[in-house]
C-alpha cells in the first residue's frame, strides 16, 4: 500500500490524505473524446465531467448496442431499439459535457489539435470544418472492415459493423427472395440467388448465419413455399474451425448443430476474388481454386484500422500496427497527453526480462546481491500487478507459488533457506514473458478500458507525480499512482440459432443449449444502456415470440 513505502506498486485509492482542493479560478483542463461507441461512452459516463472541460465528437449521434445487430439482419429486433442518442445519454452531464456530430480527419498531436469534419451542415468558414484542441485527448475511434485488398470484395461485399449495415443485410435478403420468386426464372438461377455466403467463421459470421437460418426456417419458408428448396448458407473459413476463439467444445457443438441444420460449413478454405456473381476460394491445403454462385455475402473475416488512425500511427512512428500502442495505463506510447482506447488501441505489456535487473535490486532488500524466497515473496505481488504474465506462467504451469518457479532454475533445493542471484533469477523468469496475451477486441474490453481510464481522470491531480509509476519510483510513501489496466473477462457468448446459444463463462465452464438461451436473454437485456432500449429489446423479442419477424421491406 501506499503507506508501507517502498513497495513497487501502491494505489491512488487507498491514499489516506484527501487532494487539494482545485482552485476556482483555474481554467478546466480540456478533454477531447473521438467516438461515441463502447469505449468513448464508458469513458464519458464514468468521468467527473465538472473537473475537466469535456468535448466528444461523432460522426454519429447515437450510440448502438453491437451484440444485438446481427439480430438486427433479421428483423428480431428493430434498428431503433438497440442505438440510445447521445445526448440522451450525457442527459444529466449536459451542462459539462459538448457534442459535435463531426468526423475527426486528421489528429495533429505536436499542435495538441484535431481536425474536423461535419457531414450536416456549414459554418461561417463556408464548409464543415473546424478544429479543436486538447490537453488531454482520448481516442476511442474503433475499428473498420479490413477486406485484405481482397479483389472485388469493397464492391460486391456487405459488411456488418453500422446499424445501417446491418438495415441493409434485411433488405437485400427480402430482395433475393422476391427476385427468385419472379416468374420465368430458372432453377439454376435460383439456387444462385438464394444462396447466402457468409465469409468469416468467427463470432459475428457465425452469429449472422444463424440468425440468417433462423429466418429462413422460421418466417421465409412459410411465407415463400415455392422456392424453399432452393435455399442454401454456407459460411467460408480460412482456419480449421469455425469459432477458434472460443473453447473447443463450443467449436464442435456448433459445427455439429449447422450440419444439422444444413448450413454448409467450408473450412480451410480463402477468398481469392468476389465478381458479381461467384466467390471464388482457393484451399489452403490443395492449392486448388473453386468458384461458388451465390445471392449475397457477407465479408466479416477481419477488422482494419481507420484512415485517420493509420495517419497518426504515422505521425508518432508506429508504423507496421493494425491498432495504436498504448502503455498498460492506456496512454499512446511516446506521445504525452494522449490515451486510446477500444478496438483502435491495443496494450503492449512490457517485459519482465527487460525490467530484470531492476526488479531484483527493489526486491534485494538488504543489497547482499542475492534474493531470499521472503524477498522475493515480499515483492510478487506488486510484480503480478506490473507484470500480469507472471502469474498467467504460474497458472500455466501448475505452480503454486514462486518457489515452484526458482526450483525449477536452480535445481531442486530447500525452500526456506533458498537463495538465487541475478543469474538464477533470470533464468527461473525467462519464459514468463511468453505468456503476455493481449485483450481481444470486444465490447467488454472497450467498455472496461473506458471506465477503468475515467477512473483514473478522476484521481488525476491526486497521482500527478508519479501517474504510472511502479517502477519508475523507489521508496518513499506518499506517492500516488494508478494500478494498471487489467482486462476481466466475463465470459462470451455464441448464439447458434434455434434457441441455442454456446457460451464460455469464466473458470472453465462451458454452458450449451436451449436453457443458455435464456441465460443470454437476461444478459442481454441487463447490459442495454437505458430502460428504455431494454424496454424495446425486451418486446422485440416478445413480438418475435408470438408473431414472427416482419419480411417487407
Ligand atoms: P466502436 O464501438 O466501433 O465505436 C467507434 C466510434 O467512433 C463510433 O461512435 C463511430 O461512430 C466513431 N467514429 C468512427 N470514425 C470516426 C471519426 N473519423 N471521427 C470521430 N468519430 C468516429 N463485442 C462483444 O463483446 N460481444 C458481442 O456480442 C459483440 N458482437 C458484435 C457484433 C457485431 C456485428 C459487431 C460489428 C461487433 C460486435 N462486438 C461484440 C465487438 C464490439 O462491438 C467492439 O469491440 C466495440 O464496438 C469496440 O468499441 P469501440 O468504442 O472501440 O469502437
Ligand atoms: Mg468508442
Ligand atoms: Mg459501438
Ligand atoms: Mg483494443
Ligand atoms: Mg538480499
Amino acid at each position: 500500500t501506499a503507506a508501507s513505502g517502498g513497495g513497487l506498486v501502491a494505489y491512488a485509492d487507498s491514499a489516506s490524505e484527501s487532494a487539494p482542493e482545485p482552485s476556482q479560478d483555474a481554467p478546466k483542463k480540456k478533454v477531447l473524446v473521438l467516438g461515441t461507441g463502447w469505449a468513448g461512452t464508458s469513458f464519458v459516463k464514468n468521468l467527473d465531467c465538472s473537473q475537466y472541460e469535456v468535448k466528444v465528437i461523432s460522426p454519429r449521434n447515437y450510440f448502438a448496442f453491437t451484440p444485438l445487430l446481427p439480430s438486427v439482419t433479421s428483423g428480431t429486433v428493430e434498428p431503433r431499439s438497440i442505438v440510445e442518442p447521445i445526448r440522451r445519454m450525457f442527459e444529466k452531464k449536459n451542462k459539462d459535457v459538448t457534442f459535435y456530430e463531426a468526423e475527426c480527419f486528421k489528429i495533429d498531436a505536436s499542435k495538441k489539435t484535431v481536425h474536423c469534419r461535419s457531414a450536416v451542415g456549414t459554418n461561417l468558414d463556408g464548409n464543415g470544418d473546424f478544429m479543436l484542441d486538447y490537453d488531454y485527448l482520448v481516442v476511442a475511434l474503433g475499428a473498420t472492415v479490413n477486406t485484405f485488398n481482397t479483389p472485388g470484395v469493397l464492391e460486391h461485399c456487405k459488411f456488418l459493423k453500422e446499424v445501417e449495415d446491418a438495415q441493409k443485410i434485411r433488405e437485400s435478403v427480402i430482395d433475393c427472395f422476391e427476385k427468385a420468386s419472379l416468374p420465368n426464372i430458372s432453377e439454376e438461377k435460383k439456387r444462385k440467388t438464394l444462396h447466402f455466403v457468409v465469409i468469416g467463421g468467427g463470432p459475428t459470421g457465425v452469429e449472422f448465419a444463424a440468425e440468417l437460418h433462423d429466418f429462413l426456417v422460421e418466417d421465409l419458408v412459410k411465407l415463400y413455399p415455392a422456392i424453399q428448396k432452393f435455399v442454401k448458407i454456407t459460411i467460408i473459413q480460412s482456419g480449421e474451425h469455425i469459432l477458434n476463439t472460443f473453447d473447443k467444445r463450443i467449436a464442435a457443438f456448433a459445427e455439429a448443430k449447422f450440419q444439422r441444420d444444413g448450413i454448409e460449413v467450408a473450412t480451410g478454405f480463402r477468398v481469392v476474388k468476389v465478381s458479381d456473381d461467384l466467390i471464388t476460394m482457393k484451399s489452403k491445403s490443395v492449392g486448388e481454386e473453386v468458384s461458388v454462385p451465390y445471392g449475397m455475402a457477407i465479408w466479416s473475416a477481419g477488422t482494419g484500422t481507420r484512415p485517420v488512425i493509420m495517419d497518426f500511427m504515422q505521425q508518432i512512428g508506429q508504423t507496421n500496427r493494425r491498432a495504436l500502442a498504448t502503455n498498460e495505463w492506456l496512454r499512446v506510447r511516446e506521445c504525452e497527453g494522449v490515451y486510446a482506447i477500444g478496438d483502435c488501441a491495443t496494450v503492449s505489456q512490457r517485459k519482465i526480462m527487460d525490467d530484470i535487473s531492476m526488479v531484483f535490486k527493489l526486491a534485494d532488500k538488504d543489497n547482499s546481491g542475492t534474493l531470499t524466497l521472503k524477498e522475493i515473496n515480499d515483492v510478487l505481488e506488486d510484480v503480478c500487478i506490473r507484470y500480469p504474465q507472471v502469474e498467467l506462467y504460474m497458472k500455466s504451469m501448475h505452480m503454486l507459488d514462486i518457489a515452484d518457479l526458482i526450483k525449477g532454475a536452480i535445481g531442486d533445493s530447500h525452500k526456506e533457506s533458498m537463495v538465487v542471484d541475478i543469474e538464477e533469477f533470470k533464468k527461473a523468469l525467462s519464459h514468463v514473458d511468453s505468456q503476455v496475451k493481449s485483450a481481444p477486441a470486444t465490447a467488454q474490453v472497450a467498455a472496461q478500458q473506458g471506465h477503468y481510464l475515467a477512473e483514473c481522470f478522476n484521481k488525476m491531480d491526486k497521482c500527478k507525480e508519479h501517474p504510472e509509476g511502479p517502477l519508475r519510483m523507489t521508496g518513499g510513501s506518499g506517492h500516488h499512482f494508478f494500478r494498471p489496466f487489467r482486462y476481466k473477462h466475463f465470459g462470451q457468448f455464441a448464439p447458434l440459432g434455434g434457441e441455442q446459444v454456446a457460451a464460455e463463462l469464466p473458470g472453465d465452464w462451458v454452458s450449451m443449449g436451449h436453457s443458455t438461451q435464456w441465460l443470454w436473454y437476461s444478459v442481454y437485456a441487463s447490459k442495454q444502456v437505458s430502460w428504455r432500449t431494454r424496454m424495446l429489446v425486451v418486446s422485440d423479442w416478445t413480438r418475435r415470440f408470438i408473431f414472427g419477424r416482419d419480411s417487407s421491406r
